[in-house]
């Protein structure tokens, strides 16, 4: 039997627009406000933070919006990315269930947080910016805009979690290499930094710190400018890309998913690949089930509770209306620690509430169990955030083959733990 494993698109199919969600909410999410005002924060107001055009996508209601050339162009570098049926997955399981993934570990920095790190570079390189600053947890976004920023001759100031910064060294020399600099959360170079270490000398640091710090950096240093890898609609609508051609590669595949999986950190991975499909169902042709997998140690959607909440510790950005745990919560040191954040984010968290999207928590030696079983049935060792996906998608497989039905699972692979191997070395 001659079957199809992976599912390929041509470079020409690469999606030409993203698709932006808001167009298609039966209710919109609630405004986000100035934290000194109280009131809904205008677009003007966070222009010296975020490139303008940027802006401009995060309060957009416009339902398709254009890729530009020079994104799209290096997009090629890795992209179409492949949708792969994990047949052997599946005879490991013995479940009637049909599963595929789509594979976003074959970027260069092993993840989908290129996506958008190209497009964030790009639109600060056409204004003019010349420096750019960012958190990053495990360097997996570090890195994704280390490299962004050489295509675009932009410096990068980087602030990563400390515990990550210590125990995941490598990342720090991924991010160095493609020219980034790169300081361990909390520093000594702001004064928000200053004022925790003062107080604790010790403390491993969080991403809402490190985001506190490179959000002080980029107001108080000249043309410069913030970037956030996950949580705000900019960054989701860019990592639409994922499910839109996930889209086309299902129709290859002739199949369509009743189910959609993947991992919940702030959410950009999980839109990226859930929101294409959620856009059938919201236009009434199509029913699809989304699933968010969360680490038990920072479950926001499962537990969190629905109300405004900054995005940092320090409070310094606008207030978000999400599903959050507080933004001063202090997660356990779990490995996956692109899922450590406290927020949900504005459109996810509007949708669940919605009903539209259902989440899960699960915890870590469960997660470990199905990445080890992923890579030895499929080959790639996935990154510890993304085993939550195949761990939860491992969960609905065997509840298919316990009632005895066909489904069709799509989860997404949205890195590969090639230099996360400490982490698997403390499971073994
Ligand atoms: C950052 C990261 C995540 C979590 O971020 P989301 O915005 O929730 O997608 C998940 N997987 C990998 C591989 C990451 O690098």
């Amino acid at each position: 039997m001659d079957v199809t494993k992976k599912f390929q698109l041509a470079e020409s199919e690469i999606p030409r627009q993203w698709y932006n969600i808001v167009a298609d909410m039966p209710n919109k999410a609630k405004p986000l406000l100035n934290p000194q005002t109280r009131e809904p924060l205008k677009p003007e107001e966070m222009e010296g933070l975020f490139a303008k055009e940027l802006v401009k996508q995060e309060f957009s209601d416009e339902r398709w919006i254009d890729i530009p050339d020079p994104v799209r162009e290096l997009y090629k570098m890795y992209r179409p990315t492949p949708l792969v049926r994990a047949y052997a997955l599946e005879k490991a399981l013995d479940t009637p269930a049909k599963i595929f993934y789509k594979n976003e570990s074959v970027s260069p920095v092993g993840s989908h947080k290129l996506n958008t790190a190209l497009a964030q570079a790009y639109y600060n390189s056409v204004q003019g910016i010349t420096h750019l600053t960012t958190e990053t947890g495990a360097g997996q976004w570090g890195s994704a805009m280390s490299i962004a920023c050489s295509y675009f001759n932009l410096n990068l100031e980087v602030f990563m979690v400390k515990q990550s910064y210590e125990q995941k060294p490598y990342r720090k020399f991924v991010i160095g290499s493609y020219g980034g600099k790169v300081y361990p959360s909390p520093s000594d170079r702001t004064s928000y930094g200053r004022k925790i270490l003062k107080s604790d000398p010790n403390c491993r640091g969080t991403l809402g710190m490190a985001i506190s710090e490179a959000v002080e950096v980029a107001v108080t240093k000249p043309n410069t400018r913030y970037t956030l890898g996950s949580v705000l609609n900019h960054v989701l609508l860019h990592q639409t890309i994922i499910g839109l051609e996930a889209e086309k590669q299902m129709e290859m595949a002739g199949e369509y998913p009743n189910k959609v999986i993947a991992c919940f950190g702030g959410g950009s991975n999980f839109s990226g690949i859930a929101f294409p499909f959620l856009r059938h169902e919201l236009n009434g042709q199509k029913k699809v089930k989304l699933i968010a997998a969360e680490p038990s140690a920072c479950p926001k959607l499962t537990k969190g509770k629905l109300e405004y909440d900054f995005g940092d510790s320090a409070g310094m950005t606008p207030l978000i209306p999400m599903y959050t745990l507080g933004h001063d919560f202090q997660p356990e040191q779990i490995h996956a620690a692109g899922l450590r954040y406290h927020g949900g984010g504005q459109l996810v968290s509007q949708l669940k509430s919605d009903g539209y999207i259902d989440s899960c928590e699960i915890d870590q030696q469960e997660t470990f169990k199905a990445g080890l079983l992923f890579a030895r049935t499929e080959g790639v060792i996935p990154a510890p955030e993304s085993t939550h996906a195949i761990a939860a998608t491992i969960r609905e497989a065997l509840k298919a083959k316990e009632a005895g039905k066909s489904e069709v699972l799509l989860f997404n692979l949205s890195g590969h733990g090639m230099l996360d191997m400490a982490s698997y070395e403390s499971y073994i």
